[in-house]
């Protein structure tokens, strides 16, 4: 039976996707291109179609790191032979050519939507009930207020910064405003030890800020791997960065030289500009929760169960709004298994199911972080006997840059089915290097099954199907012994 003609109430619409970010965008394409009559409502018009990963996020950020490491790179290009002087950053420049390719992003956006025949309205959606979306549209220059019901609804309306309260919060910059801020800020704070502050912290650092990180915990990233906190931390202080630990900022006030920050405990920084990157919350406000019945976790997350579905069976809620992996590609699965439970799966395909076990990640700070699978820690809580190998080296440019930087690798393995079961790394290009070992580990690969491997040499990457010896093998498994 076509799922899309099972005679129930007529509606509007078949599906009304609330948020054009990464969730919303493909999950509307992928219903459509079954057959679904969608309509898809985005607050931020076509300017914030990809959501915060295309205009706030990953691509930004991606590009500004880029822009980061020509800085090193000028640098050790001396020592392979280059002299000249060293030029300098035009951040005016980078400021409108990022902004040029957002938009340029926001188009092809809107123009894969109208070509899979999606209705795009631009302006706030609000749920009424679990059947029926109010929208506050503008076009033209003109508001107009619409209601339009659907026969499913797919919350995906993602997340936003949190700024804690404090006197003088009103200073902190988001991550949001940090992409245009104006003048560039020669003295930073960041504020958090998550991906998001260390990366802006490195970012920031490479492109010329003098840089002070506070983290009120013990170690930066927390949830990864303790070696790659321990060693990332590190060389992000031999770099320059001022990584203070067991810190927070307590107050901000203006002076004539800046802002004044007093330090928690005691102490306190001059700075041009703090960025608060403490955490981000379910984007839930005026989405009219609460009016359709639908059940929120304390911090306003969306409840789902295990089919993204809500309390109310009309309404599925993924990405970032749920509060749980907040990824790009975890939004994005998340909106194609939805479709294919709604709409049915693709011609001859069977339908998509989410595997959370593997998914790899990567923290685009100088030198990156690459990681899939357990940690250490979550390793010997869950496993009976582990093995753990280490490499750590100077890559091979280094030998010429002149550069003192350090790449960590590790594997952790499962030492009764010989599994890989974590793979850890810092170190140049880890996001590209982790993504194809995730295959591995996600079909299964086994310690032997690296050993097998034939490593490419010289790599960085050929060091994880070359490493022989554990450090750590406790309690002696069958599988390493
Ligand atoms: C600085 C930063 C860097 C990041 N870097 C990475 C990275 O490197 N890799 C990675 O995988 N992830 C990264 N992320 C996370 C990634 O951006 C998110 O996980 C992803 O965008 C979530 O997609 P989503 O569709 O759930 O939400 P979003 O992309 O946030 O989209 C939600 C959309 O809904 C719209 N909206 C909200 N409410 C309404 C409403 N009521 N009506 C209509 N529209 C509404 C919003 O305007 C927004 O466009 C980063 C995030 C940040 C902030």
């Amino acid at each position: 039976m076509n799922p899309l003609e099972t005679g129930m109430p007529s509606f509007d619409r078949d599906l009304f996707v609330i948020g054009g970010g990464s969730a919303g965008v493909r999950a509307a394409r992928m219903a459509a291109e079954r057959g679904a009559r969608v309509t898809l409502a985005e607050a931020g018009g076509t300017a914030g179609l990809g959501g915060t990963c295309v205009n706030v996020g990953c691509i930004p950020k991606k590009l500004y790191s880029y822009a980061a490491h020509y800085a090193e790179a000028f640098e050790e290009s001396r020592g392979f032979g280059w002299d000249g002087p060293s030029p300098r950053l035009d951040w005016a420049r980078l400021k409108e050519n990022r902004r040029d390719e957002l938009a340029r992003l926001n188009v092809v956006y809107q123009k894969l939507l109208a070509g899979s025949g999606v209705q795009v309205l631009s302006g706030q959606a609000r749920l009424l009930d679990g059947h029926t979306v109010q929208i506050d549209a503008s076009a033209n220059g003109e508001r107009s207020t619409g209601r339009i019901s659907a026969r499913h609804i797919l919350i995906a309306s993602g997340g936003r910064p949190h700024v804690p309260r404090f006197p003088g919060h009103e200073y902190v910059l988001t991550s949001d405003q940090m992409f245009d801020i104006e003048p560039f800020p020669a003295r930073l704070l960041v504020v958090g030890g998550g991906y998001i502050a260390c990366e802006f912290a490195s970012i920031f650092h490479g492109l010329g800020a003098k840089v002070t990180q506070l983290y009120r915990g013990a170690q930066i990233l927390r949830g990864f791997d303790d070696d790659v906190r321990h060693f990332l931390a590190a060389e992000m202080v031999k770099k320059g960065i001022d990584l203070r630990v067991n810190s927070s900022a307590s107050a901000i006030e203006r002076t004539s030289d800046g802002l004044l920050v007093t330090l928690q405990g005691g102490g306190s920084v001059v700075v041009d500009a703090v960025l608060g990157a403490t955490g981000r919350v379910p984007r839930v406000e005026d989405l009219g929760l609460e009016r359709a019945g639908i059940a929120q976790r304390a911090d306003g997350a969306v409840l789902v169960d295990e089919s993204y579905r809500t309390n109310v069976p009309s309404v599925y809620a993924v990405g970032d709004v749920t509060g749980r992996v907040q990824l790009t590609p975890v939004a994005l699965a998340e909106a194609m298994v939805v479709v294919d439970q709604v709409f049915g799966p693709a011609p001859g395909k069977g339908p998509r199911t989410m595997n959370y076990e593997f998914i790899p990640t990567a923290v685009f700070t100088h030198p990156s972080v690459g990681t899939v699978g357990l940690t250490e820690a979550e390793a010997r809580g869950q496993l009976s006997a582990i093995g753990v190998f280490r490499s750590e080296f100077r890559a091979l440019r280094h030998t010429l840059s002149g550069s003192s930087e350090r790449t960590l690798m590790k594997l952790v393995v499962d030492a009764a089915t010989d599994r890989v079961v974590g793979l850890h790394m810092v170190g140049s290009n880890a996001g590209e290097i982790v993504q194809g070992f995730a295959v591995a580990m996600t079909a299964g690969a086994t310690k032997a099954v690296f050993d097998r491997t034939i490593g490419i040499h010289p790599t960085a990457a050929e060091e994880f199907v070359t490493m022989r010896e554990p450090i750590i093998l406790e309690p002696a498994g069958p599988g390493l012994a």
